[in-house]
Order: structure tokens, then C-alpha cells, then sequence
């Protein structure tokens, strides 16, 4: 069996230290708040080369909170990607905005910037660009548009813990980025977690009023926010973690390359551009063919987990037929049929590689 994921064997590796950090939060009562959630934000902005971080909930609360620190007009428009996970559009119309679709690149996956130049009007205040699979954005175009049309630009980084844009760490190269300790994600929790980063003070600070109930002191609220903290738990577990991530992600390129060494000149099957300029995550390795189902069901046989991400574009989902028009992005809808990840991680040795390569040569020679 080669696991799509496979976080018992991550943490069998971790497992003294891990034990270790948990018996010692327990045994201190740092619940809330605490030295560890203080040492891992410092220890996350380092990572991510940024300011400041914000420990909150989850990564959807993170993508919630940085918009209302953003203070962006009420129904405002913010232009999302067609191809995400929910959260990236569902944090905009929870925060009294309004999502707009823009297309995806049929070759990086990744929001089209002449698509979401045109779904630009007066109204629109933001984007929420999504380092998807782990590979970085377009930055040096989405800045200049930002800057163009005076608009927020919102990193959803949830997928990209480490990648590098042009060897800068992605997160605070917008004004905000969001990030997601969801358990399967490259840097995930024991339960839910997320951050925000940026290298403003007065959003990093706002964000962190937000979090905790607009609080400046104990009882003390200067206004209404909400509560979705990073406990000390997942902290204590992210820190221990944290160590190891940089390794992780090398592994996971090393994987990748493998992958695009056995699989790049097959017919019929596309894979993942990789730039040469910027450090990809890889959190996940995704390929496009037209007979997706098909090979998904043949390595499904031989064992060999994969995963579709995502098996509906977002314009498609029932949440969103009151948006559906004719110029709903097509692209995104089109490559929700075609997209396959292949299983990519540390877990991975050298024979689960060779096998998953050869069994998809296998499957196009058929
Ligand atoms: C996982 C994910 C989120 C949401 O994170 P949660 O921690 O599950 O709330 C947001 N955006 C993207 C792109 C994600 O993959």
C-alpha cells in the first residue's frame, strides 16, 4: 500500500518529542495563550521571513480575520480563484463581501491574471490569491495590479508553508498571508490550526484584537471580535514540527523531481510547470489527463492512493449557483475532470517512487 498521506509514520518519527511537549503543556495548564503559542509565532514569522505572526484557530479563521482587519468596504468585490478549497471564497462572504470568480491557468493551476484583470471593476477591493498545491503566485503582477487599482492583496497560503517567490518566502509579500495547520497540510497540527503573517504592526496587532475578542486587557474590549486562538497545544506540536519542515520540503522536491523525470514525456499526460526561480511546496503533486478516472481506478488497484483536488471548481459547487453566469470561469470547471495528486510526502522511499512511476508508464502504454 503506498499512502496518499501517512501521518502515523511522520509522527512515529517525532514521537519522543512530540510526547514530551504535550506531557509539558499539560502539566503547566498552557491551554491558552503560554510561552509555546509566544515561541512558535516568533518561530513562524522567522520561517516565513515575516514580521509578524498571528496564531489563530484555523486557516479559515485566518483568512476571515485578515480581511476584516483590511477594513475593506462593506460588499465590496474580492476576486478569488475557481480552483481552491471553499475556505478562500467562504471567508469573503462571511466577512460581508462579495466573492468573485475569477479562471485559472491551464498551465500552473493557478489564478489567471488576464482573467482576473478583466473581472476587475469599481467595486473591487481585494484579492485573495491562492498559492495553490504549494506553488507560488504570479506576485510581481499581482503587485502591480494591486497597486494599479488600489486593491488588498491577500495571500492564502494554506497549501505553501516555505515556498519561495523568486527566493522570497510567500505570506508577506501581499499585505497579509494566511496560513492553515489543518493536520495533512506540509506543517500540520494535532487538531485544527492556523496563522497570519504579515510585516505591518497595525494589521498584525489588529488581527490579534480580532482574534481574542477585541481585547486590549483582560476585560477590556476597545470592540466586538471573536474567538479563534492557536491553543498551546497545537503550538507546543507546531514548534516541534516546525524544526523538521525545511527537510520536509526538500524531500517532497525530491520526490517531485523524481516524478518529472519518469512521467513528463508521457502523451496524454500533463504535469505539474515548475519554475525554476521559486521553491514549490509540493503539498501536493497533481497531474492533468483526460482519462483521470481511469487511472485513478488502476493505481487505486495496485494499491497506490491518490487524490483529486478539487473534484468540483468552486463556480460549480451548489453554494455557488446564485453566482453562475456565462462568464463563470471555464477553465477551472474543465480541469476539475482532468486533475489527479498523485501521493506525495516524507513518507515516501526511494521503492514507493519507482513504483508509483512505473505503474503510471504502465497505465499510458496500455
Ligand atoms: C486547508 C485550506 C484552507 C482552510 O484551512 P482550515 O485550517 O482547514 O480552515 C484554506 N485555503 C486553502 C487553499 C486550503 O487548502
Amino acid at each position: 500500500m503506498i499512502k496518499f498521506l501517512d501521518l502515523n509514520k511522520q509522527y512515529r518519527s517525532i514521537k519522543n518529542e512530540i510526547d514530551h511537549v504535550i506531557a509539558d503543556v499539560i502539566e503547566n495548564s498552557s491551554f491558552v495563550a503560554g510561552p509555546y503559542l509566544g515561541q512558535f509565532e516568533k518561530a513562524f514569522a522567522e520561517f516565513q521571513k515575516a514580521d509578524f505572526c498571528v496564531g489563530v484557530g484555523n486557516g479559515t479563521d485566518a483568512i476571515e480575520i485578515a480581511l476584516e482587519s483590511l477594513e475593506l468596504p462593506e460588499q465590496s468585490e474580492v476576486i478569488v480563484p475557481a480552483n481552491s478549497f471553499i475556505a478562500s471564497s467562504e471567508a469573503v462572504t462571511r466577512s460581508n463581501l462579495k466573492v468573485v470568480f475569477c479562471d485559472c491557468d491551464p498551465e500552473t493551476y493557478l489564478l489567471d491574471i488576464d482573467d482576473l484583470k478583466n473581472r476587475i471593476t469599481d467595486k473591487t477591493s481585494a484579492i485573495v490569491c491562492v498559492h495553490l498545491y504549494g506553488n507560488p503566485c504570479p506576485m510581481d503582477e499581482l503587485l502591480e495590479i494591486s497597486k494599479q487599482h488600489d486593491l488588498k492583496l491577500i495571500e492564502d497560503s494554506a497549501q505553501a508553508h516555505g515556498a519561495e517567490y523568486k527566493g522570497q518566502r510567500i505570506g508577506a509579500i501581499g499585505d497579509i498571508g494566511t496560513f492553515s495547520f489543518y493536520p495533512g497540510k506540509n506543517l500540520g497540527a494535532y487538531g485544527d490550526g492556523g496563522a497570519i503573517v504579515t510585516n505591518s504592526k497595525e494589521l498584525a496587532d489588529r488581527c490579534r484584537m480580532i482574534a481574542n475578542h477585541g481585547r486590549v486587557d483582560k476585560y477590556i474590549h476597545e470592540f466586538e471580535g471573536r474567538n479563534s486562538r492557536l491553543d498551546g497545544l497545537q503550538a507546543a506540536i507546531l514548534n516541534v514540527k516546525l524544526q523538521s519542515l525545511d527537510s520536509w520540503i526538500e524531500k517532497r522536491n525530491n520526490v517531485a523531481k523524481a516524478y518529472l523525470a519518469g512521467l513528463s514525456d508521457i502523451k496524454g499526460l500533463v504535469c505539474p510547470d515548475v519554475k525554476r526561480d521559486n521553491r514549490h511546496a509540493f503539498h501536493l503533486f497533481v497531474v492533468q489527463t483526460d482519462r483521470r478516472d481511469e487511472l485513478r481506478k488502476f493505481l487505486g488497484d495496485l494499491g497506490i492512493q491518490t487524490g483529486v483536488h478539487y473534484p468540483i471548481s468552486l463556480t460549480e459547487l451548489p453554494a455557488y449557483a446564485y453566482l453562475k453566469s456565462d462568464s463563470s470561469p471555464k477553465v477551472a470547471s474543465r480541469m476539475s475532470n482532468t486533475l489527479l495528486s498523485l501521493p506525495i510526502g516524507e513518507h515516501l522511499d526511494d521503492e514507493d517512487i519507482v513504483s508509483v512511476v512505473r505503474s503510471v508508464q504502465t497505465f499510458f502504454r496500455s
